[in-house]
């Protein structure tokens, strides 16, 4: 009988399968004992293939599928080829449509073809038992039936389109049908000639002929393995082997019956879709997926040692954005090959991608192992790439990890191997560096502040104190020095140092610094609506990152137009360090905001290396001088002529370009007063006053109206 795919195959995501299905197996495949009209065999494809396509996350078990397999051999679907068509059939589907990851397709595949293998045997040995009881019940009566059942069993096994043999106890092949000797290029006169151990295999497992023997002597009644034919032409045919064991009536094994299906194409398919799950496509070394395999093995083994190597490859995307992404691919390519080249036997190389590589170094529980793999990888870089007539010299850099440092899963070890990597970034790149537990622990809670921190910005979490700058001479308070604080839910009240340099690496420096600037200006004008000229200059800390923005002149200036302050009330703090890295448009902002009439302060001053004479060239008002060299004049016997004699000169010097001198951490009145002897204008520190809320500076500018009988 033979039925046709059309419509009303149904709808939804799978009716374009149903339809290629039920071609696919539309003439002459099925068993025609039972009857079933052709919609009711669409209306059973159309189930199966949800079904499958129902279990495509992964990890989930797969019996339903086998299930699925089995109901299409029970539903009488027992032709030649029924099984192979519908395998390719559905492999083909699914991996156009891309909605089942290769690596579960090819489970749900072996998994459907086991169901169904199941049903089948079942199915087959269903019949040879009828014919058997048929037999035994003809032998007292009706010879007919039993010519009749004989017949049945032969056509059965005639035209099967599985392959089916059957041997003695011996091993001596005595009946096959064409099917199965045709598999292996036979007659099947030819294959009765031979033994069952004359079709050995090398790929064969050695448990395989173990378990044959333990069904010969009875201890089971089926094995089923997946087995390796060699075909007289030499290739190798994979099968899907099913043996049963039959007994006589009172029990003894008498044959075995062997049920084979030609399972090559799957297995191919299998193994193809297995390498692309495993290989990365580009490069062709192992992905991330088969790495992670890996290093979760040699986790688990706690006798194992191993090291890691975590490699980037350094200013990838500059080559990316400057020659495009064909030479990006090129260089991943050549990269590849010279580190996989380098590779000793059993280290493992594998692309975590983009241009992450990493290696596993076995037997390396002591890092210099580790080390020395890794400067053998970046040797590999020393000379330059040939890539479609650039010469491209890249770096890389290498985070070496030895052992499992305390790390819990695999997963956790990769993370630190990853952070390893950027250290030897951030130390200039082209180096390794080798992981540091303390500074692991340090940055691992740097990663989670960082996560918070968006919600931290969005739930108004960060807060500011303020610091009064006062006149060294009357100590009145000029200025107030805005410090930001973040309130953490979990942490308390963390400092600057805590999460400032974070904000600038992870990007979010720019929103953290506008609402420190309008906090500050609107508490500004607060004070100035109360103290009017008295009011304090309102110092902001600002980063080189912030100023690099180019959008941030317009923020400053829209933040001062809408709190209505004026611009000489607003002065800017950044550190020599900030300076050094502000050059170009980012200074040129700070000249127009100089221009306008803000204040704008070199902060934290003698700690980097700026040359003096370079201080003239900056948009400058006010030099702070850095807590260190504060300190060094502590008590009368402590200061060093040296010392005194570079705090004079640079005090000269900055008056004589204009500017104003804070000292900051001023903590002792000796301080205070050589300070102020040297010539120093204002000072901030705890001999004044420690950092405050905005309510306690109002406080003390109400106070000091009152001492001044306004
Ligand atoms: P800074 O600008 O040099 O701020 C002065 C720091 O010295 C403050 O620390 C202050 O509390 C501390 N200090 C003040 N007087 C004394 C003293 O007498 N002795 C000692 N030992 N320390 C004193 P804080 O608040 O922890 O701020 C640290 C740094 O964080 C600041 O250094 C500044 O560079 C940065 N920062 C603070 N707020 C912001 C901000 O809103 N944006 C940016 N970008 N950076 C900020
Ligand atoms: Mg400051
Ligand atoms: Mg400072």
């Amino acid at each position: 009988m033979g039925w046709e795919a059309g419509p009303g195959s149904g709808d939804g995501p799978s009716a374009d399968l149903t339809a290629r299905w039920t071609a696919a197996l539309s003439d002459g495949h099925r068993d025609h004992v039972v009857p079933m009209s052709a919609a009711e065999a669409r209306m059973l494809l159309t189930r199966l293939a949800r079904g499958f396509e129902n279990a495509a996350e992964p990890d989930e078990p797969t019996e339903q599928v086998a299930e699925l397999g089995a109901e299409l051999a029970r539903s009488h679907f027992v032709g030649d080829e029924v099984l192979g068509r519908s395998l390719a059939v559905l492999s083909a589907y699914f991996t156009e449509a891309g909605t089942i990851a290769a690596e579960r397709l090819a489970q749900l595949l072996g998994a459907f073809a086991n169901g169904y293998i199941r049903a089948f045997r079942a199915w087959l040995l269903a019949e040879q038992e009828s014919v058997r009881t048929a037999e035994i019940a003809a032998r007292r009566a009706v010879t007919e039936q039993l010519r009749a059942s004989d017949a049945r069993l032969r056509a059965v096994f005639t035209q099967a389109g599985i392959g089916t043999g059957l041997s003695d106890m011996s091993g001596r092949i005595l009946e096959v049908n064409t099917a199965f000797a045709s598999m292996l290029g036979y007659e099947p006169e030819q294959m009765c000639e031979l033994a069952v151990t004359d079709l050995t295999h090398p790929e064969d497992d050695p448990d395989m002929w173990e378990l044959y023997l333990a069904l010969l002597r009875g201890e089971h009644d089926n094995v089923q393995v997946e087995k390796a034919y060699r075909h007289r032409d030499g290739r190798t045919v994979w099968t899907n082997l099913n043996v049963s064991l039959i007994r006589d009536e009172r029990g003894r094994p008498q044959y075995t019956l062997v049920l084979v299906e030609d399972i090559s194409e799957w297995h191919a398919l299998r193994e193809r879709l297995h390498y692309r799950a495993h290989h990365d496509q580009l490069t062709g070394l192992p992905n991330r997926s088969k790495f992670i395999d890996a290093l979760t093995a040699a986790f688990a083994d706690p006798a194992a040692a191993f090291g890691l190597c975590y490699i980037d490859l350094d200013h990838f995307k500059l080559v990316n954005d400057t020659f495009g992404h064909a030479v990006g691919d090129e260089l991943l390519i050549q990269a590849a090959a010279r580190l996989r080249a380098r590779a000793r036997p059993g280290q493992l190389v594998a692309r975590m991608g983009g241009d992450e590589f990493v290696i596993l170094v076995p037997q390396a529980n002591a890092s210099d192992r580790t080390a020395e793999v890794a400067q053998t990888m970046l040797d590999a870089f020393a000379k330059p790439f040939d890539i479609q007539g650039h010469h491209l010299n890249v770096s890389a850099s290498v985070g070496v990890m030895a052992g499992r440092a305390d790390h819990r899963s695999a997963d956790e070890l990769l993370q630190a191997a990853d952070t390893t990597m950027y250290w030897a970034k951030a130390a200039g790149r082209g180096r390794y560096a080798i992981f540091d537990a303390d500074r692991g622990r340090r940055e691992h809670t740097r990663a989670e502040l960082s996560a918070a921190m968006p919600a931290a910005l969005a739930r108004d979490e960060l807060f500011l104190d303020y610091q009064p700058i006062v006149a060294l001479g009357d100590q009145r308070m000029v200025a107030v020095e805005a410090l930001v604080r973040w309130r953490h839910p979990e942490l308390g009240v963390l400092t600057p140092a805590q999460f400032v340099d974070l904000a600038e690496d992870n990007g979010h420096i720019g929103a953290l610094g506008a609402q420190v600037l309008e906090r500050a200006c609107h508490d500004s004008r607060d004070w100035h609506t109360r103290f009017h000229e008295h009011t304090p200059i309102v110092s902001v800390n600002v980063s080189a990152a912030e100023v690099a923005d180019p959008t941030w002149l317009d923020r400053v200036q829209r933040v001062i137009a809408e709190t209505g302050i004026a611009p000489d009330r607003l002065q800017l703090e950044l550190t020599e360090r900030a300076f050094m890295h502000t050059t170009g448009r980012p200074l040129q902002a700070l000249r127009t905001l100089a221009e306008a009439g803000i204040h704008i302060a070199i902060d934290d001053f003698g700690t980097g290396y700026s040359n003096l004479a370079y201080l003239g060239q900056l948009p400058l008002d006010v030099v702070k001088l850095a807590g260190p060299f504060i300190r060094c004049i502590r008590t009368p016997e402590s200061p060093g002529a040296t010392d005194l004699l570079v705090l004079e000169s640079i005090i000269e010097l900055t008056h004589a370009l204009g500017y104003t001198l804070t000292a900051e951490c001023v903590e002792t009145r000796y301080q205070a007063d050589r300070l102020a002897a040297l010539g120093c204008d204002t000072a901030q520190g705890w001999l004044f006053h420690r950092p405050m809320p905005a309510h306690r500076v109002t406080d003390l500018l109400a106070a000091t109206r009152v001492t001044m009988g306004e």
